[in-house]
């Protein structure tokens, strides 16, 4: 008698879909059934007909805790990934204070601790003091993040050596270095010309982030991560300027993430929706967004993350009138899956590489892989259950997040997120957390 069988479900892995039932017991995988004899189950859950995913791996959240828990915290931030079908959340650590040190370190994993939802690793900052890399490979930092613009000094990359220097060290403890490609310099140039040319209108905000900016960020990276050899992943990716740069320059150990955003909506739509849709890096000309479908579709772009970054409504709607005075950023790790939905539906990446960018290549990247991304034998009871015959719409009163508001409201795709799985036990039914926080920590 096994604990849980999800019974014929069509289960999606990167290879493909095939018709198959799920034994799960003590929250793992434990049998693929194609046909013959399914074991007795305490618990049935009845699949025919509908779409098996593993849970989505959201390897880019910011959860603003602590510090920012106006914005939004472990406990609402997660049940928005549980909702949303995503099980497994990377924290970024950009909160207050930044998550630099192991005493930071230890406190984030105290704060998180029987609060969450959804699995959750931590992602550690690196800016110029490199003195705590090992400290925190220890403690389990599942990222080392450099950001080489629009941060504060303690958490700023502002040279070429410094990148040099931190993925160096990065690599010899075996890590991953997250980089955010940007130039300040270049921003703040771009920024008086648009507020000249526009003053708080959103077209200033669109023209003070040029893609030429992301894209020497890019150039950096790559030539950086050939010359020390360390694994280093580019953050958002959002223009082709980027994508030339990376396909020319990318050596074995780079890889790319793009955000369902930077695939979905345009400049256009930023500019109609004005400072809901304001993010860093900005909705780009469909132009843009054309080649990152494509670099997607191709498998130019590894994985795709949210980048879910809340803020309060009081403050977004401060830059009603003037772009400037709101923060940059809105929810996503609840939208996530609809959003990949509709790329499928679209026909701009199958089935397959919807799990190979949202659930596989991410878990495989920072070290969870087959525990999280997967559904083999061994894998954890992670999954997501979807309805292709059932229309789903995002609404932003059915938001989770503190933030309450996405630039999707309204979008709708051809199938529904119905039921989702951490660990083997339901933790969401038709949209609604159904668990308490059984969310644990997890190590590379
Ligand atoms: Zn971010």
């Amino acid at each position: 008698m096994i604990d849980l069988l999800v019974r014929r479900g069509r289960v999606v892995t990167e290879a493909g879909v095939r018709e198959q039932s799920l034994a799960i017991e003590n929250g793992r995988v434990v049998a693929l059934i194609s046909d013959g004899e399914e074991p007795a189950a305490r618990k049935v859950i009845d699949a025919a007909g509908k779409l098996v995913l593993p849970g989505l791996v959201d390897s880019h959240v910011h959860f603003r805790e602590p510090g920012l828990t106006h914005k939004e915290d472990f406990q609402s931030g997660s049940l928005a990934a549980a909702a949303g079908g995503v099980t497994t959340v990377m924290v970024m650590p950009t909160d207050n204070p930044f998550t630099l040190t192991p005493e930071d370190f230890e406190a984030k994993i105290a704060l998180a601790r029987d609060r969450c939802h959804v699995d959750y690793a931590l992602q550690a900052g690196l800016g110029p003091d490199r003195r705590h890399v090992r400290a925190l490979a220890d403690l389990g930092a599942i990222s080392f993040e450099l950001f080489l613009s629009d941060l504060p000094p303690a958490l700023l990359t502002d040279s070429a050596a410094a990148l040099v220097l931190g993925l160096e060290a990065v690599r010899d403890v075996g890590g991953i270095a997250g980089v955010t490609p940007g130039d300040d310099s270049l921003y703040r140039h771009a920024a008086e010309i648009a507020r000249g040319e526009h003053g708080g209108a959103p077209q200033a905000f669109a023209r003070a982030r040029p893609p030429e900016a992301e894209a020497l960020g890019v150039a950096q990276a790559c030539i950086a991560a050939s010359s020390t050899g360390a694994r280093t992943h580019l953050r958002q990716i959002s223009c082709a300027a980027s994508l030339r740069v990376l396909q020319a320059l990318r050596g074995t150990t780079v890889t790319a993430e793009v955000t369902p955003h930077n695939l979905t909506l345009d400049e256009a739509d930023f500019l109609r929706l004005g400072v809901v849709a304001k993010v860093a890096p900005p909705l780009r000309p469909q132009s843009d967004v054309t080649a990152l479908r494509a670099a997607l579709a191709a498998g130019a772009l590894d994985v795709v993350a949210t980048d879910h970054a809340p803020h309060h409504p009081d403050e977004k709607a401060a830059g009603a009138t003037d772009i400037w005075k709101a923060p940059g950023g809105f929810p996503g790790v609840q939208t996530f899956l609809p959003l990949m939905l509709r790329l499928v539906d679209e026909g701009i990446i199958e089935q397959a590489a919807l799990v190979r960018t949202c659930c596989a290549h991410p878990a495989r990247l920072f070290g969870l892989y087959p525990r999280k991304g997967a559904l083999q034998v061994g894998s954890d009871a992670d999954l997501v259950i979807v309805d292709p015959g059932r229309p789903f719409t995002i609404r932003n009163r059915d938001q989770l997040s503190k933030a309450r508001n996405v630039p999707f409201d309204g979008l709708t795709a051809s199938a529904s997120p119905i039921l989702a799985c951490l660990r083997g036990t339901v933790i969401m039914r038709d949209g609604q957390p159904t668990a308490p926080p059984i969310g644990e920590f997890l190590r590379p």
